[in-house]
C-alpha cells in the first residue's frame, strides 16, 4: 500500500493487511476492499454514522462549563460482504475502553465520526489544537483503524507505558472522570488523548524501542506544558508516534534510542491540573496521511500482553 488514492467506484480502495494495524478514514459510500493474510478479500462500505448526546449537566449544550458532564454516543453503519453490521461507542463512561467489531475475518476499531462535531452538525470542539495541535476531528466522515482478526496490532508484545491500572482502565481515574479519548472535557471539548491518573513523578516506561525521541514543546522553551514525543518507524514503513505531556523530567537524554521496557521520563507533575495524571498521545503517520487516534488500542494491547508474559512485564 504505498498510495491510497481514492478511485472511481465501486471500489474506492484496495488496501493490504500488513503486520501492523492500518488507520484510515472513509465517506459515507466510500468502500474499502481489504485483503486478509489469507488472500481472501472483504469489501467494507459504509453506509451511514451518527453522533447523539445521551446526557448532559450542561445548561446551554454550545457553552463549555468547567467540570460539566456530557455523555454520547456515535456510530457507523458498515456494509461488509454484503452484511449491515452497525457499531456504536459511548465516551466517556466505562464503554470507552472498548473492542473492537470482529467480523468476517476484519477488526475494526472505530475511532470517531465527524457527524459528533459542531462544524459538521455535531455538538463537539476542539480541546487541544490550538496548544497541541491535536485535532480529533476526522477529516472524512469516518476515521476507523482496521486489522486481519488473527493479528494484532502490531507484530510484537508492548511493555506498559506506565504502572497499569491493577483493575483495568478506569474513566474516573481520567483525570476528573472524562479525558479518555474525545471524552467531553468541560461538557463539549473533545480531549485529544488519554489521560491516566497518577502521582507526580511516577516512571514512565518505553511501550517498545524508540528510535528518536525529545520535548516537542517546554516550559524552558516558554510553552505551557513538557510534551514529550518518541517516534518508531516500523518495517513495512508505518511511522508510530507516542507522545507524553506534563512530564516532569527525562531519564534518557533527547535523540537517544530507547529499548522497550527503559524508563525515559518521570510523568505527571507539570501543569497537570486538578488531578496529576500523564496525558498519553497515538499518532501513526502513513504515506497517505497522519492520524491521531486512542491510545486505549495500545493500553489494550499492554493489558493483553501482561497476562501472556505475566514475568516479562511489569
Ligand atoms: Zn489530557
Amino acid at each position: 500500500m504505498s498510495t491510497l488514492a481514492k478511485k472511481d467506484s465501486p471500489l474506492n480502495y484496495d488496501i493490504k493487511c500488513r503486520d501492523t494495524i492500518i488507520p484510515i478514514e472513509l465517506d459515507k459510500g466510500d468502500s474499502l476492499q481489504f485483503a486478509l493474510k489469507s488472500g481472501q478479500k472483504v469489501i467494507i462500505k459504509v453506509v451511514d454514522t451518527w453522533a447523539k448526546i445521551i446526557s448532559t449537566e450542561l445548561k446551554d449544550i454550545t457553552v463549555p462549563e468547567s467540570g460539566a458532564r456530557l455523555v454520547y454516543r456515535f456510530g457507523c453503519k458498515f456494509n461488509i460482504d454484503g452484511k449491515d453490521v452497525e457499531v456504536e461507542r459511548e465516551v466517556p463512561t466505562a464503554r470507552s475502553f472498548y473492542e473492537p467489531l470482529d467480523f468476517c475475518g476484519v477488526h475494526i476499531w472505530l475511532d470517531g465520526v465527524k457527524a459528533a462535531f459542531k462544524r459538521a452538525g455535531g455538538f463537539l470542539l476542539e480541546k487541544d489544537f490550538s496548544k497541541a495541535k491535536i485535532r480529533c476531528e476526522p477529516q472524512k466522515d469516518v476515521r476507523i483503524l482496521i486489522q486481519d482478526s488473527s493479528l494484532d496490532i502490531c507484530p510484537e508484545p508492548l511493555h506498559p507505558w506506565c504502572p497499569l491500572p491493577e483493575e483495568g482502565m478506569r474513566i474516573e481515574d481520567c483525570y476528573r472522570g472524562e479525558d479518555c479519548w474525545m471524552g467531553s472535557y468541560d461538557g463539549i471539548c473533545a480531549h485529544g488523548g488519554l489521560d491516566i491518573n497518577h502521582p507526580a513523578r511516577t516512571p514512565l516506561w518505553a511501550p517498545l524501542d524508540i528510535d528518536d525521541h525529545a520535548y516537542f514543546n517546554s516550559v524552558a522553551m516558554g510553552d505551557n506544558n513538557n510534551r514529550w514525543r518518541g517516534t518508531r518507524r516500523w518495517e513495512n514503513g508505518s511511522l508510530w508516534v507516542l507522545q507524553a505531556h506534563h512530564v516532569p523530567g527525562l531519564t534518557i537524554e533527547e535523540h537517544v534510542p530507547i529499548k522497550k521496557g527503559q524508563q525515559f521520563a518521570w510523568g505527571a507533575g507539570v501543569w497537570s491540573g486538578v488531578v496529576d495524571h500523564s496525558h498519553f498521545v497515538f499518532r501513526i503517520i502513513e504515506e497517505y496521511g497522519e492520524f491521531i487516534v486512542d491510545p486505549w488500542i495500545l493500553f489494550a494491547k499492554m493489558y493483553r500482553d501482561r497476562e501472556l508474559f505475566p514475568d516479562k512485564f511489569i
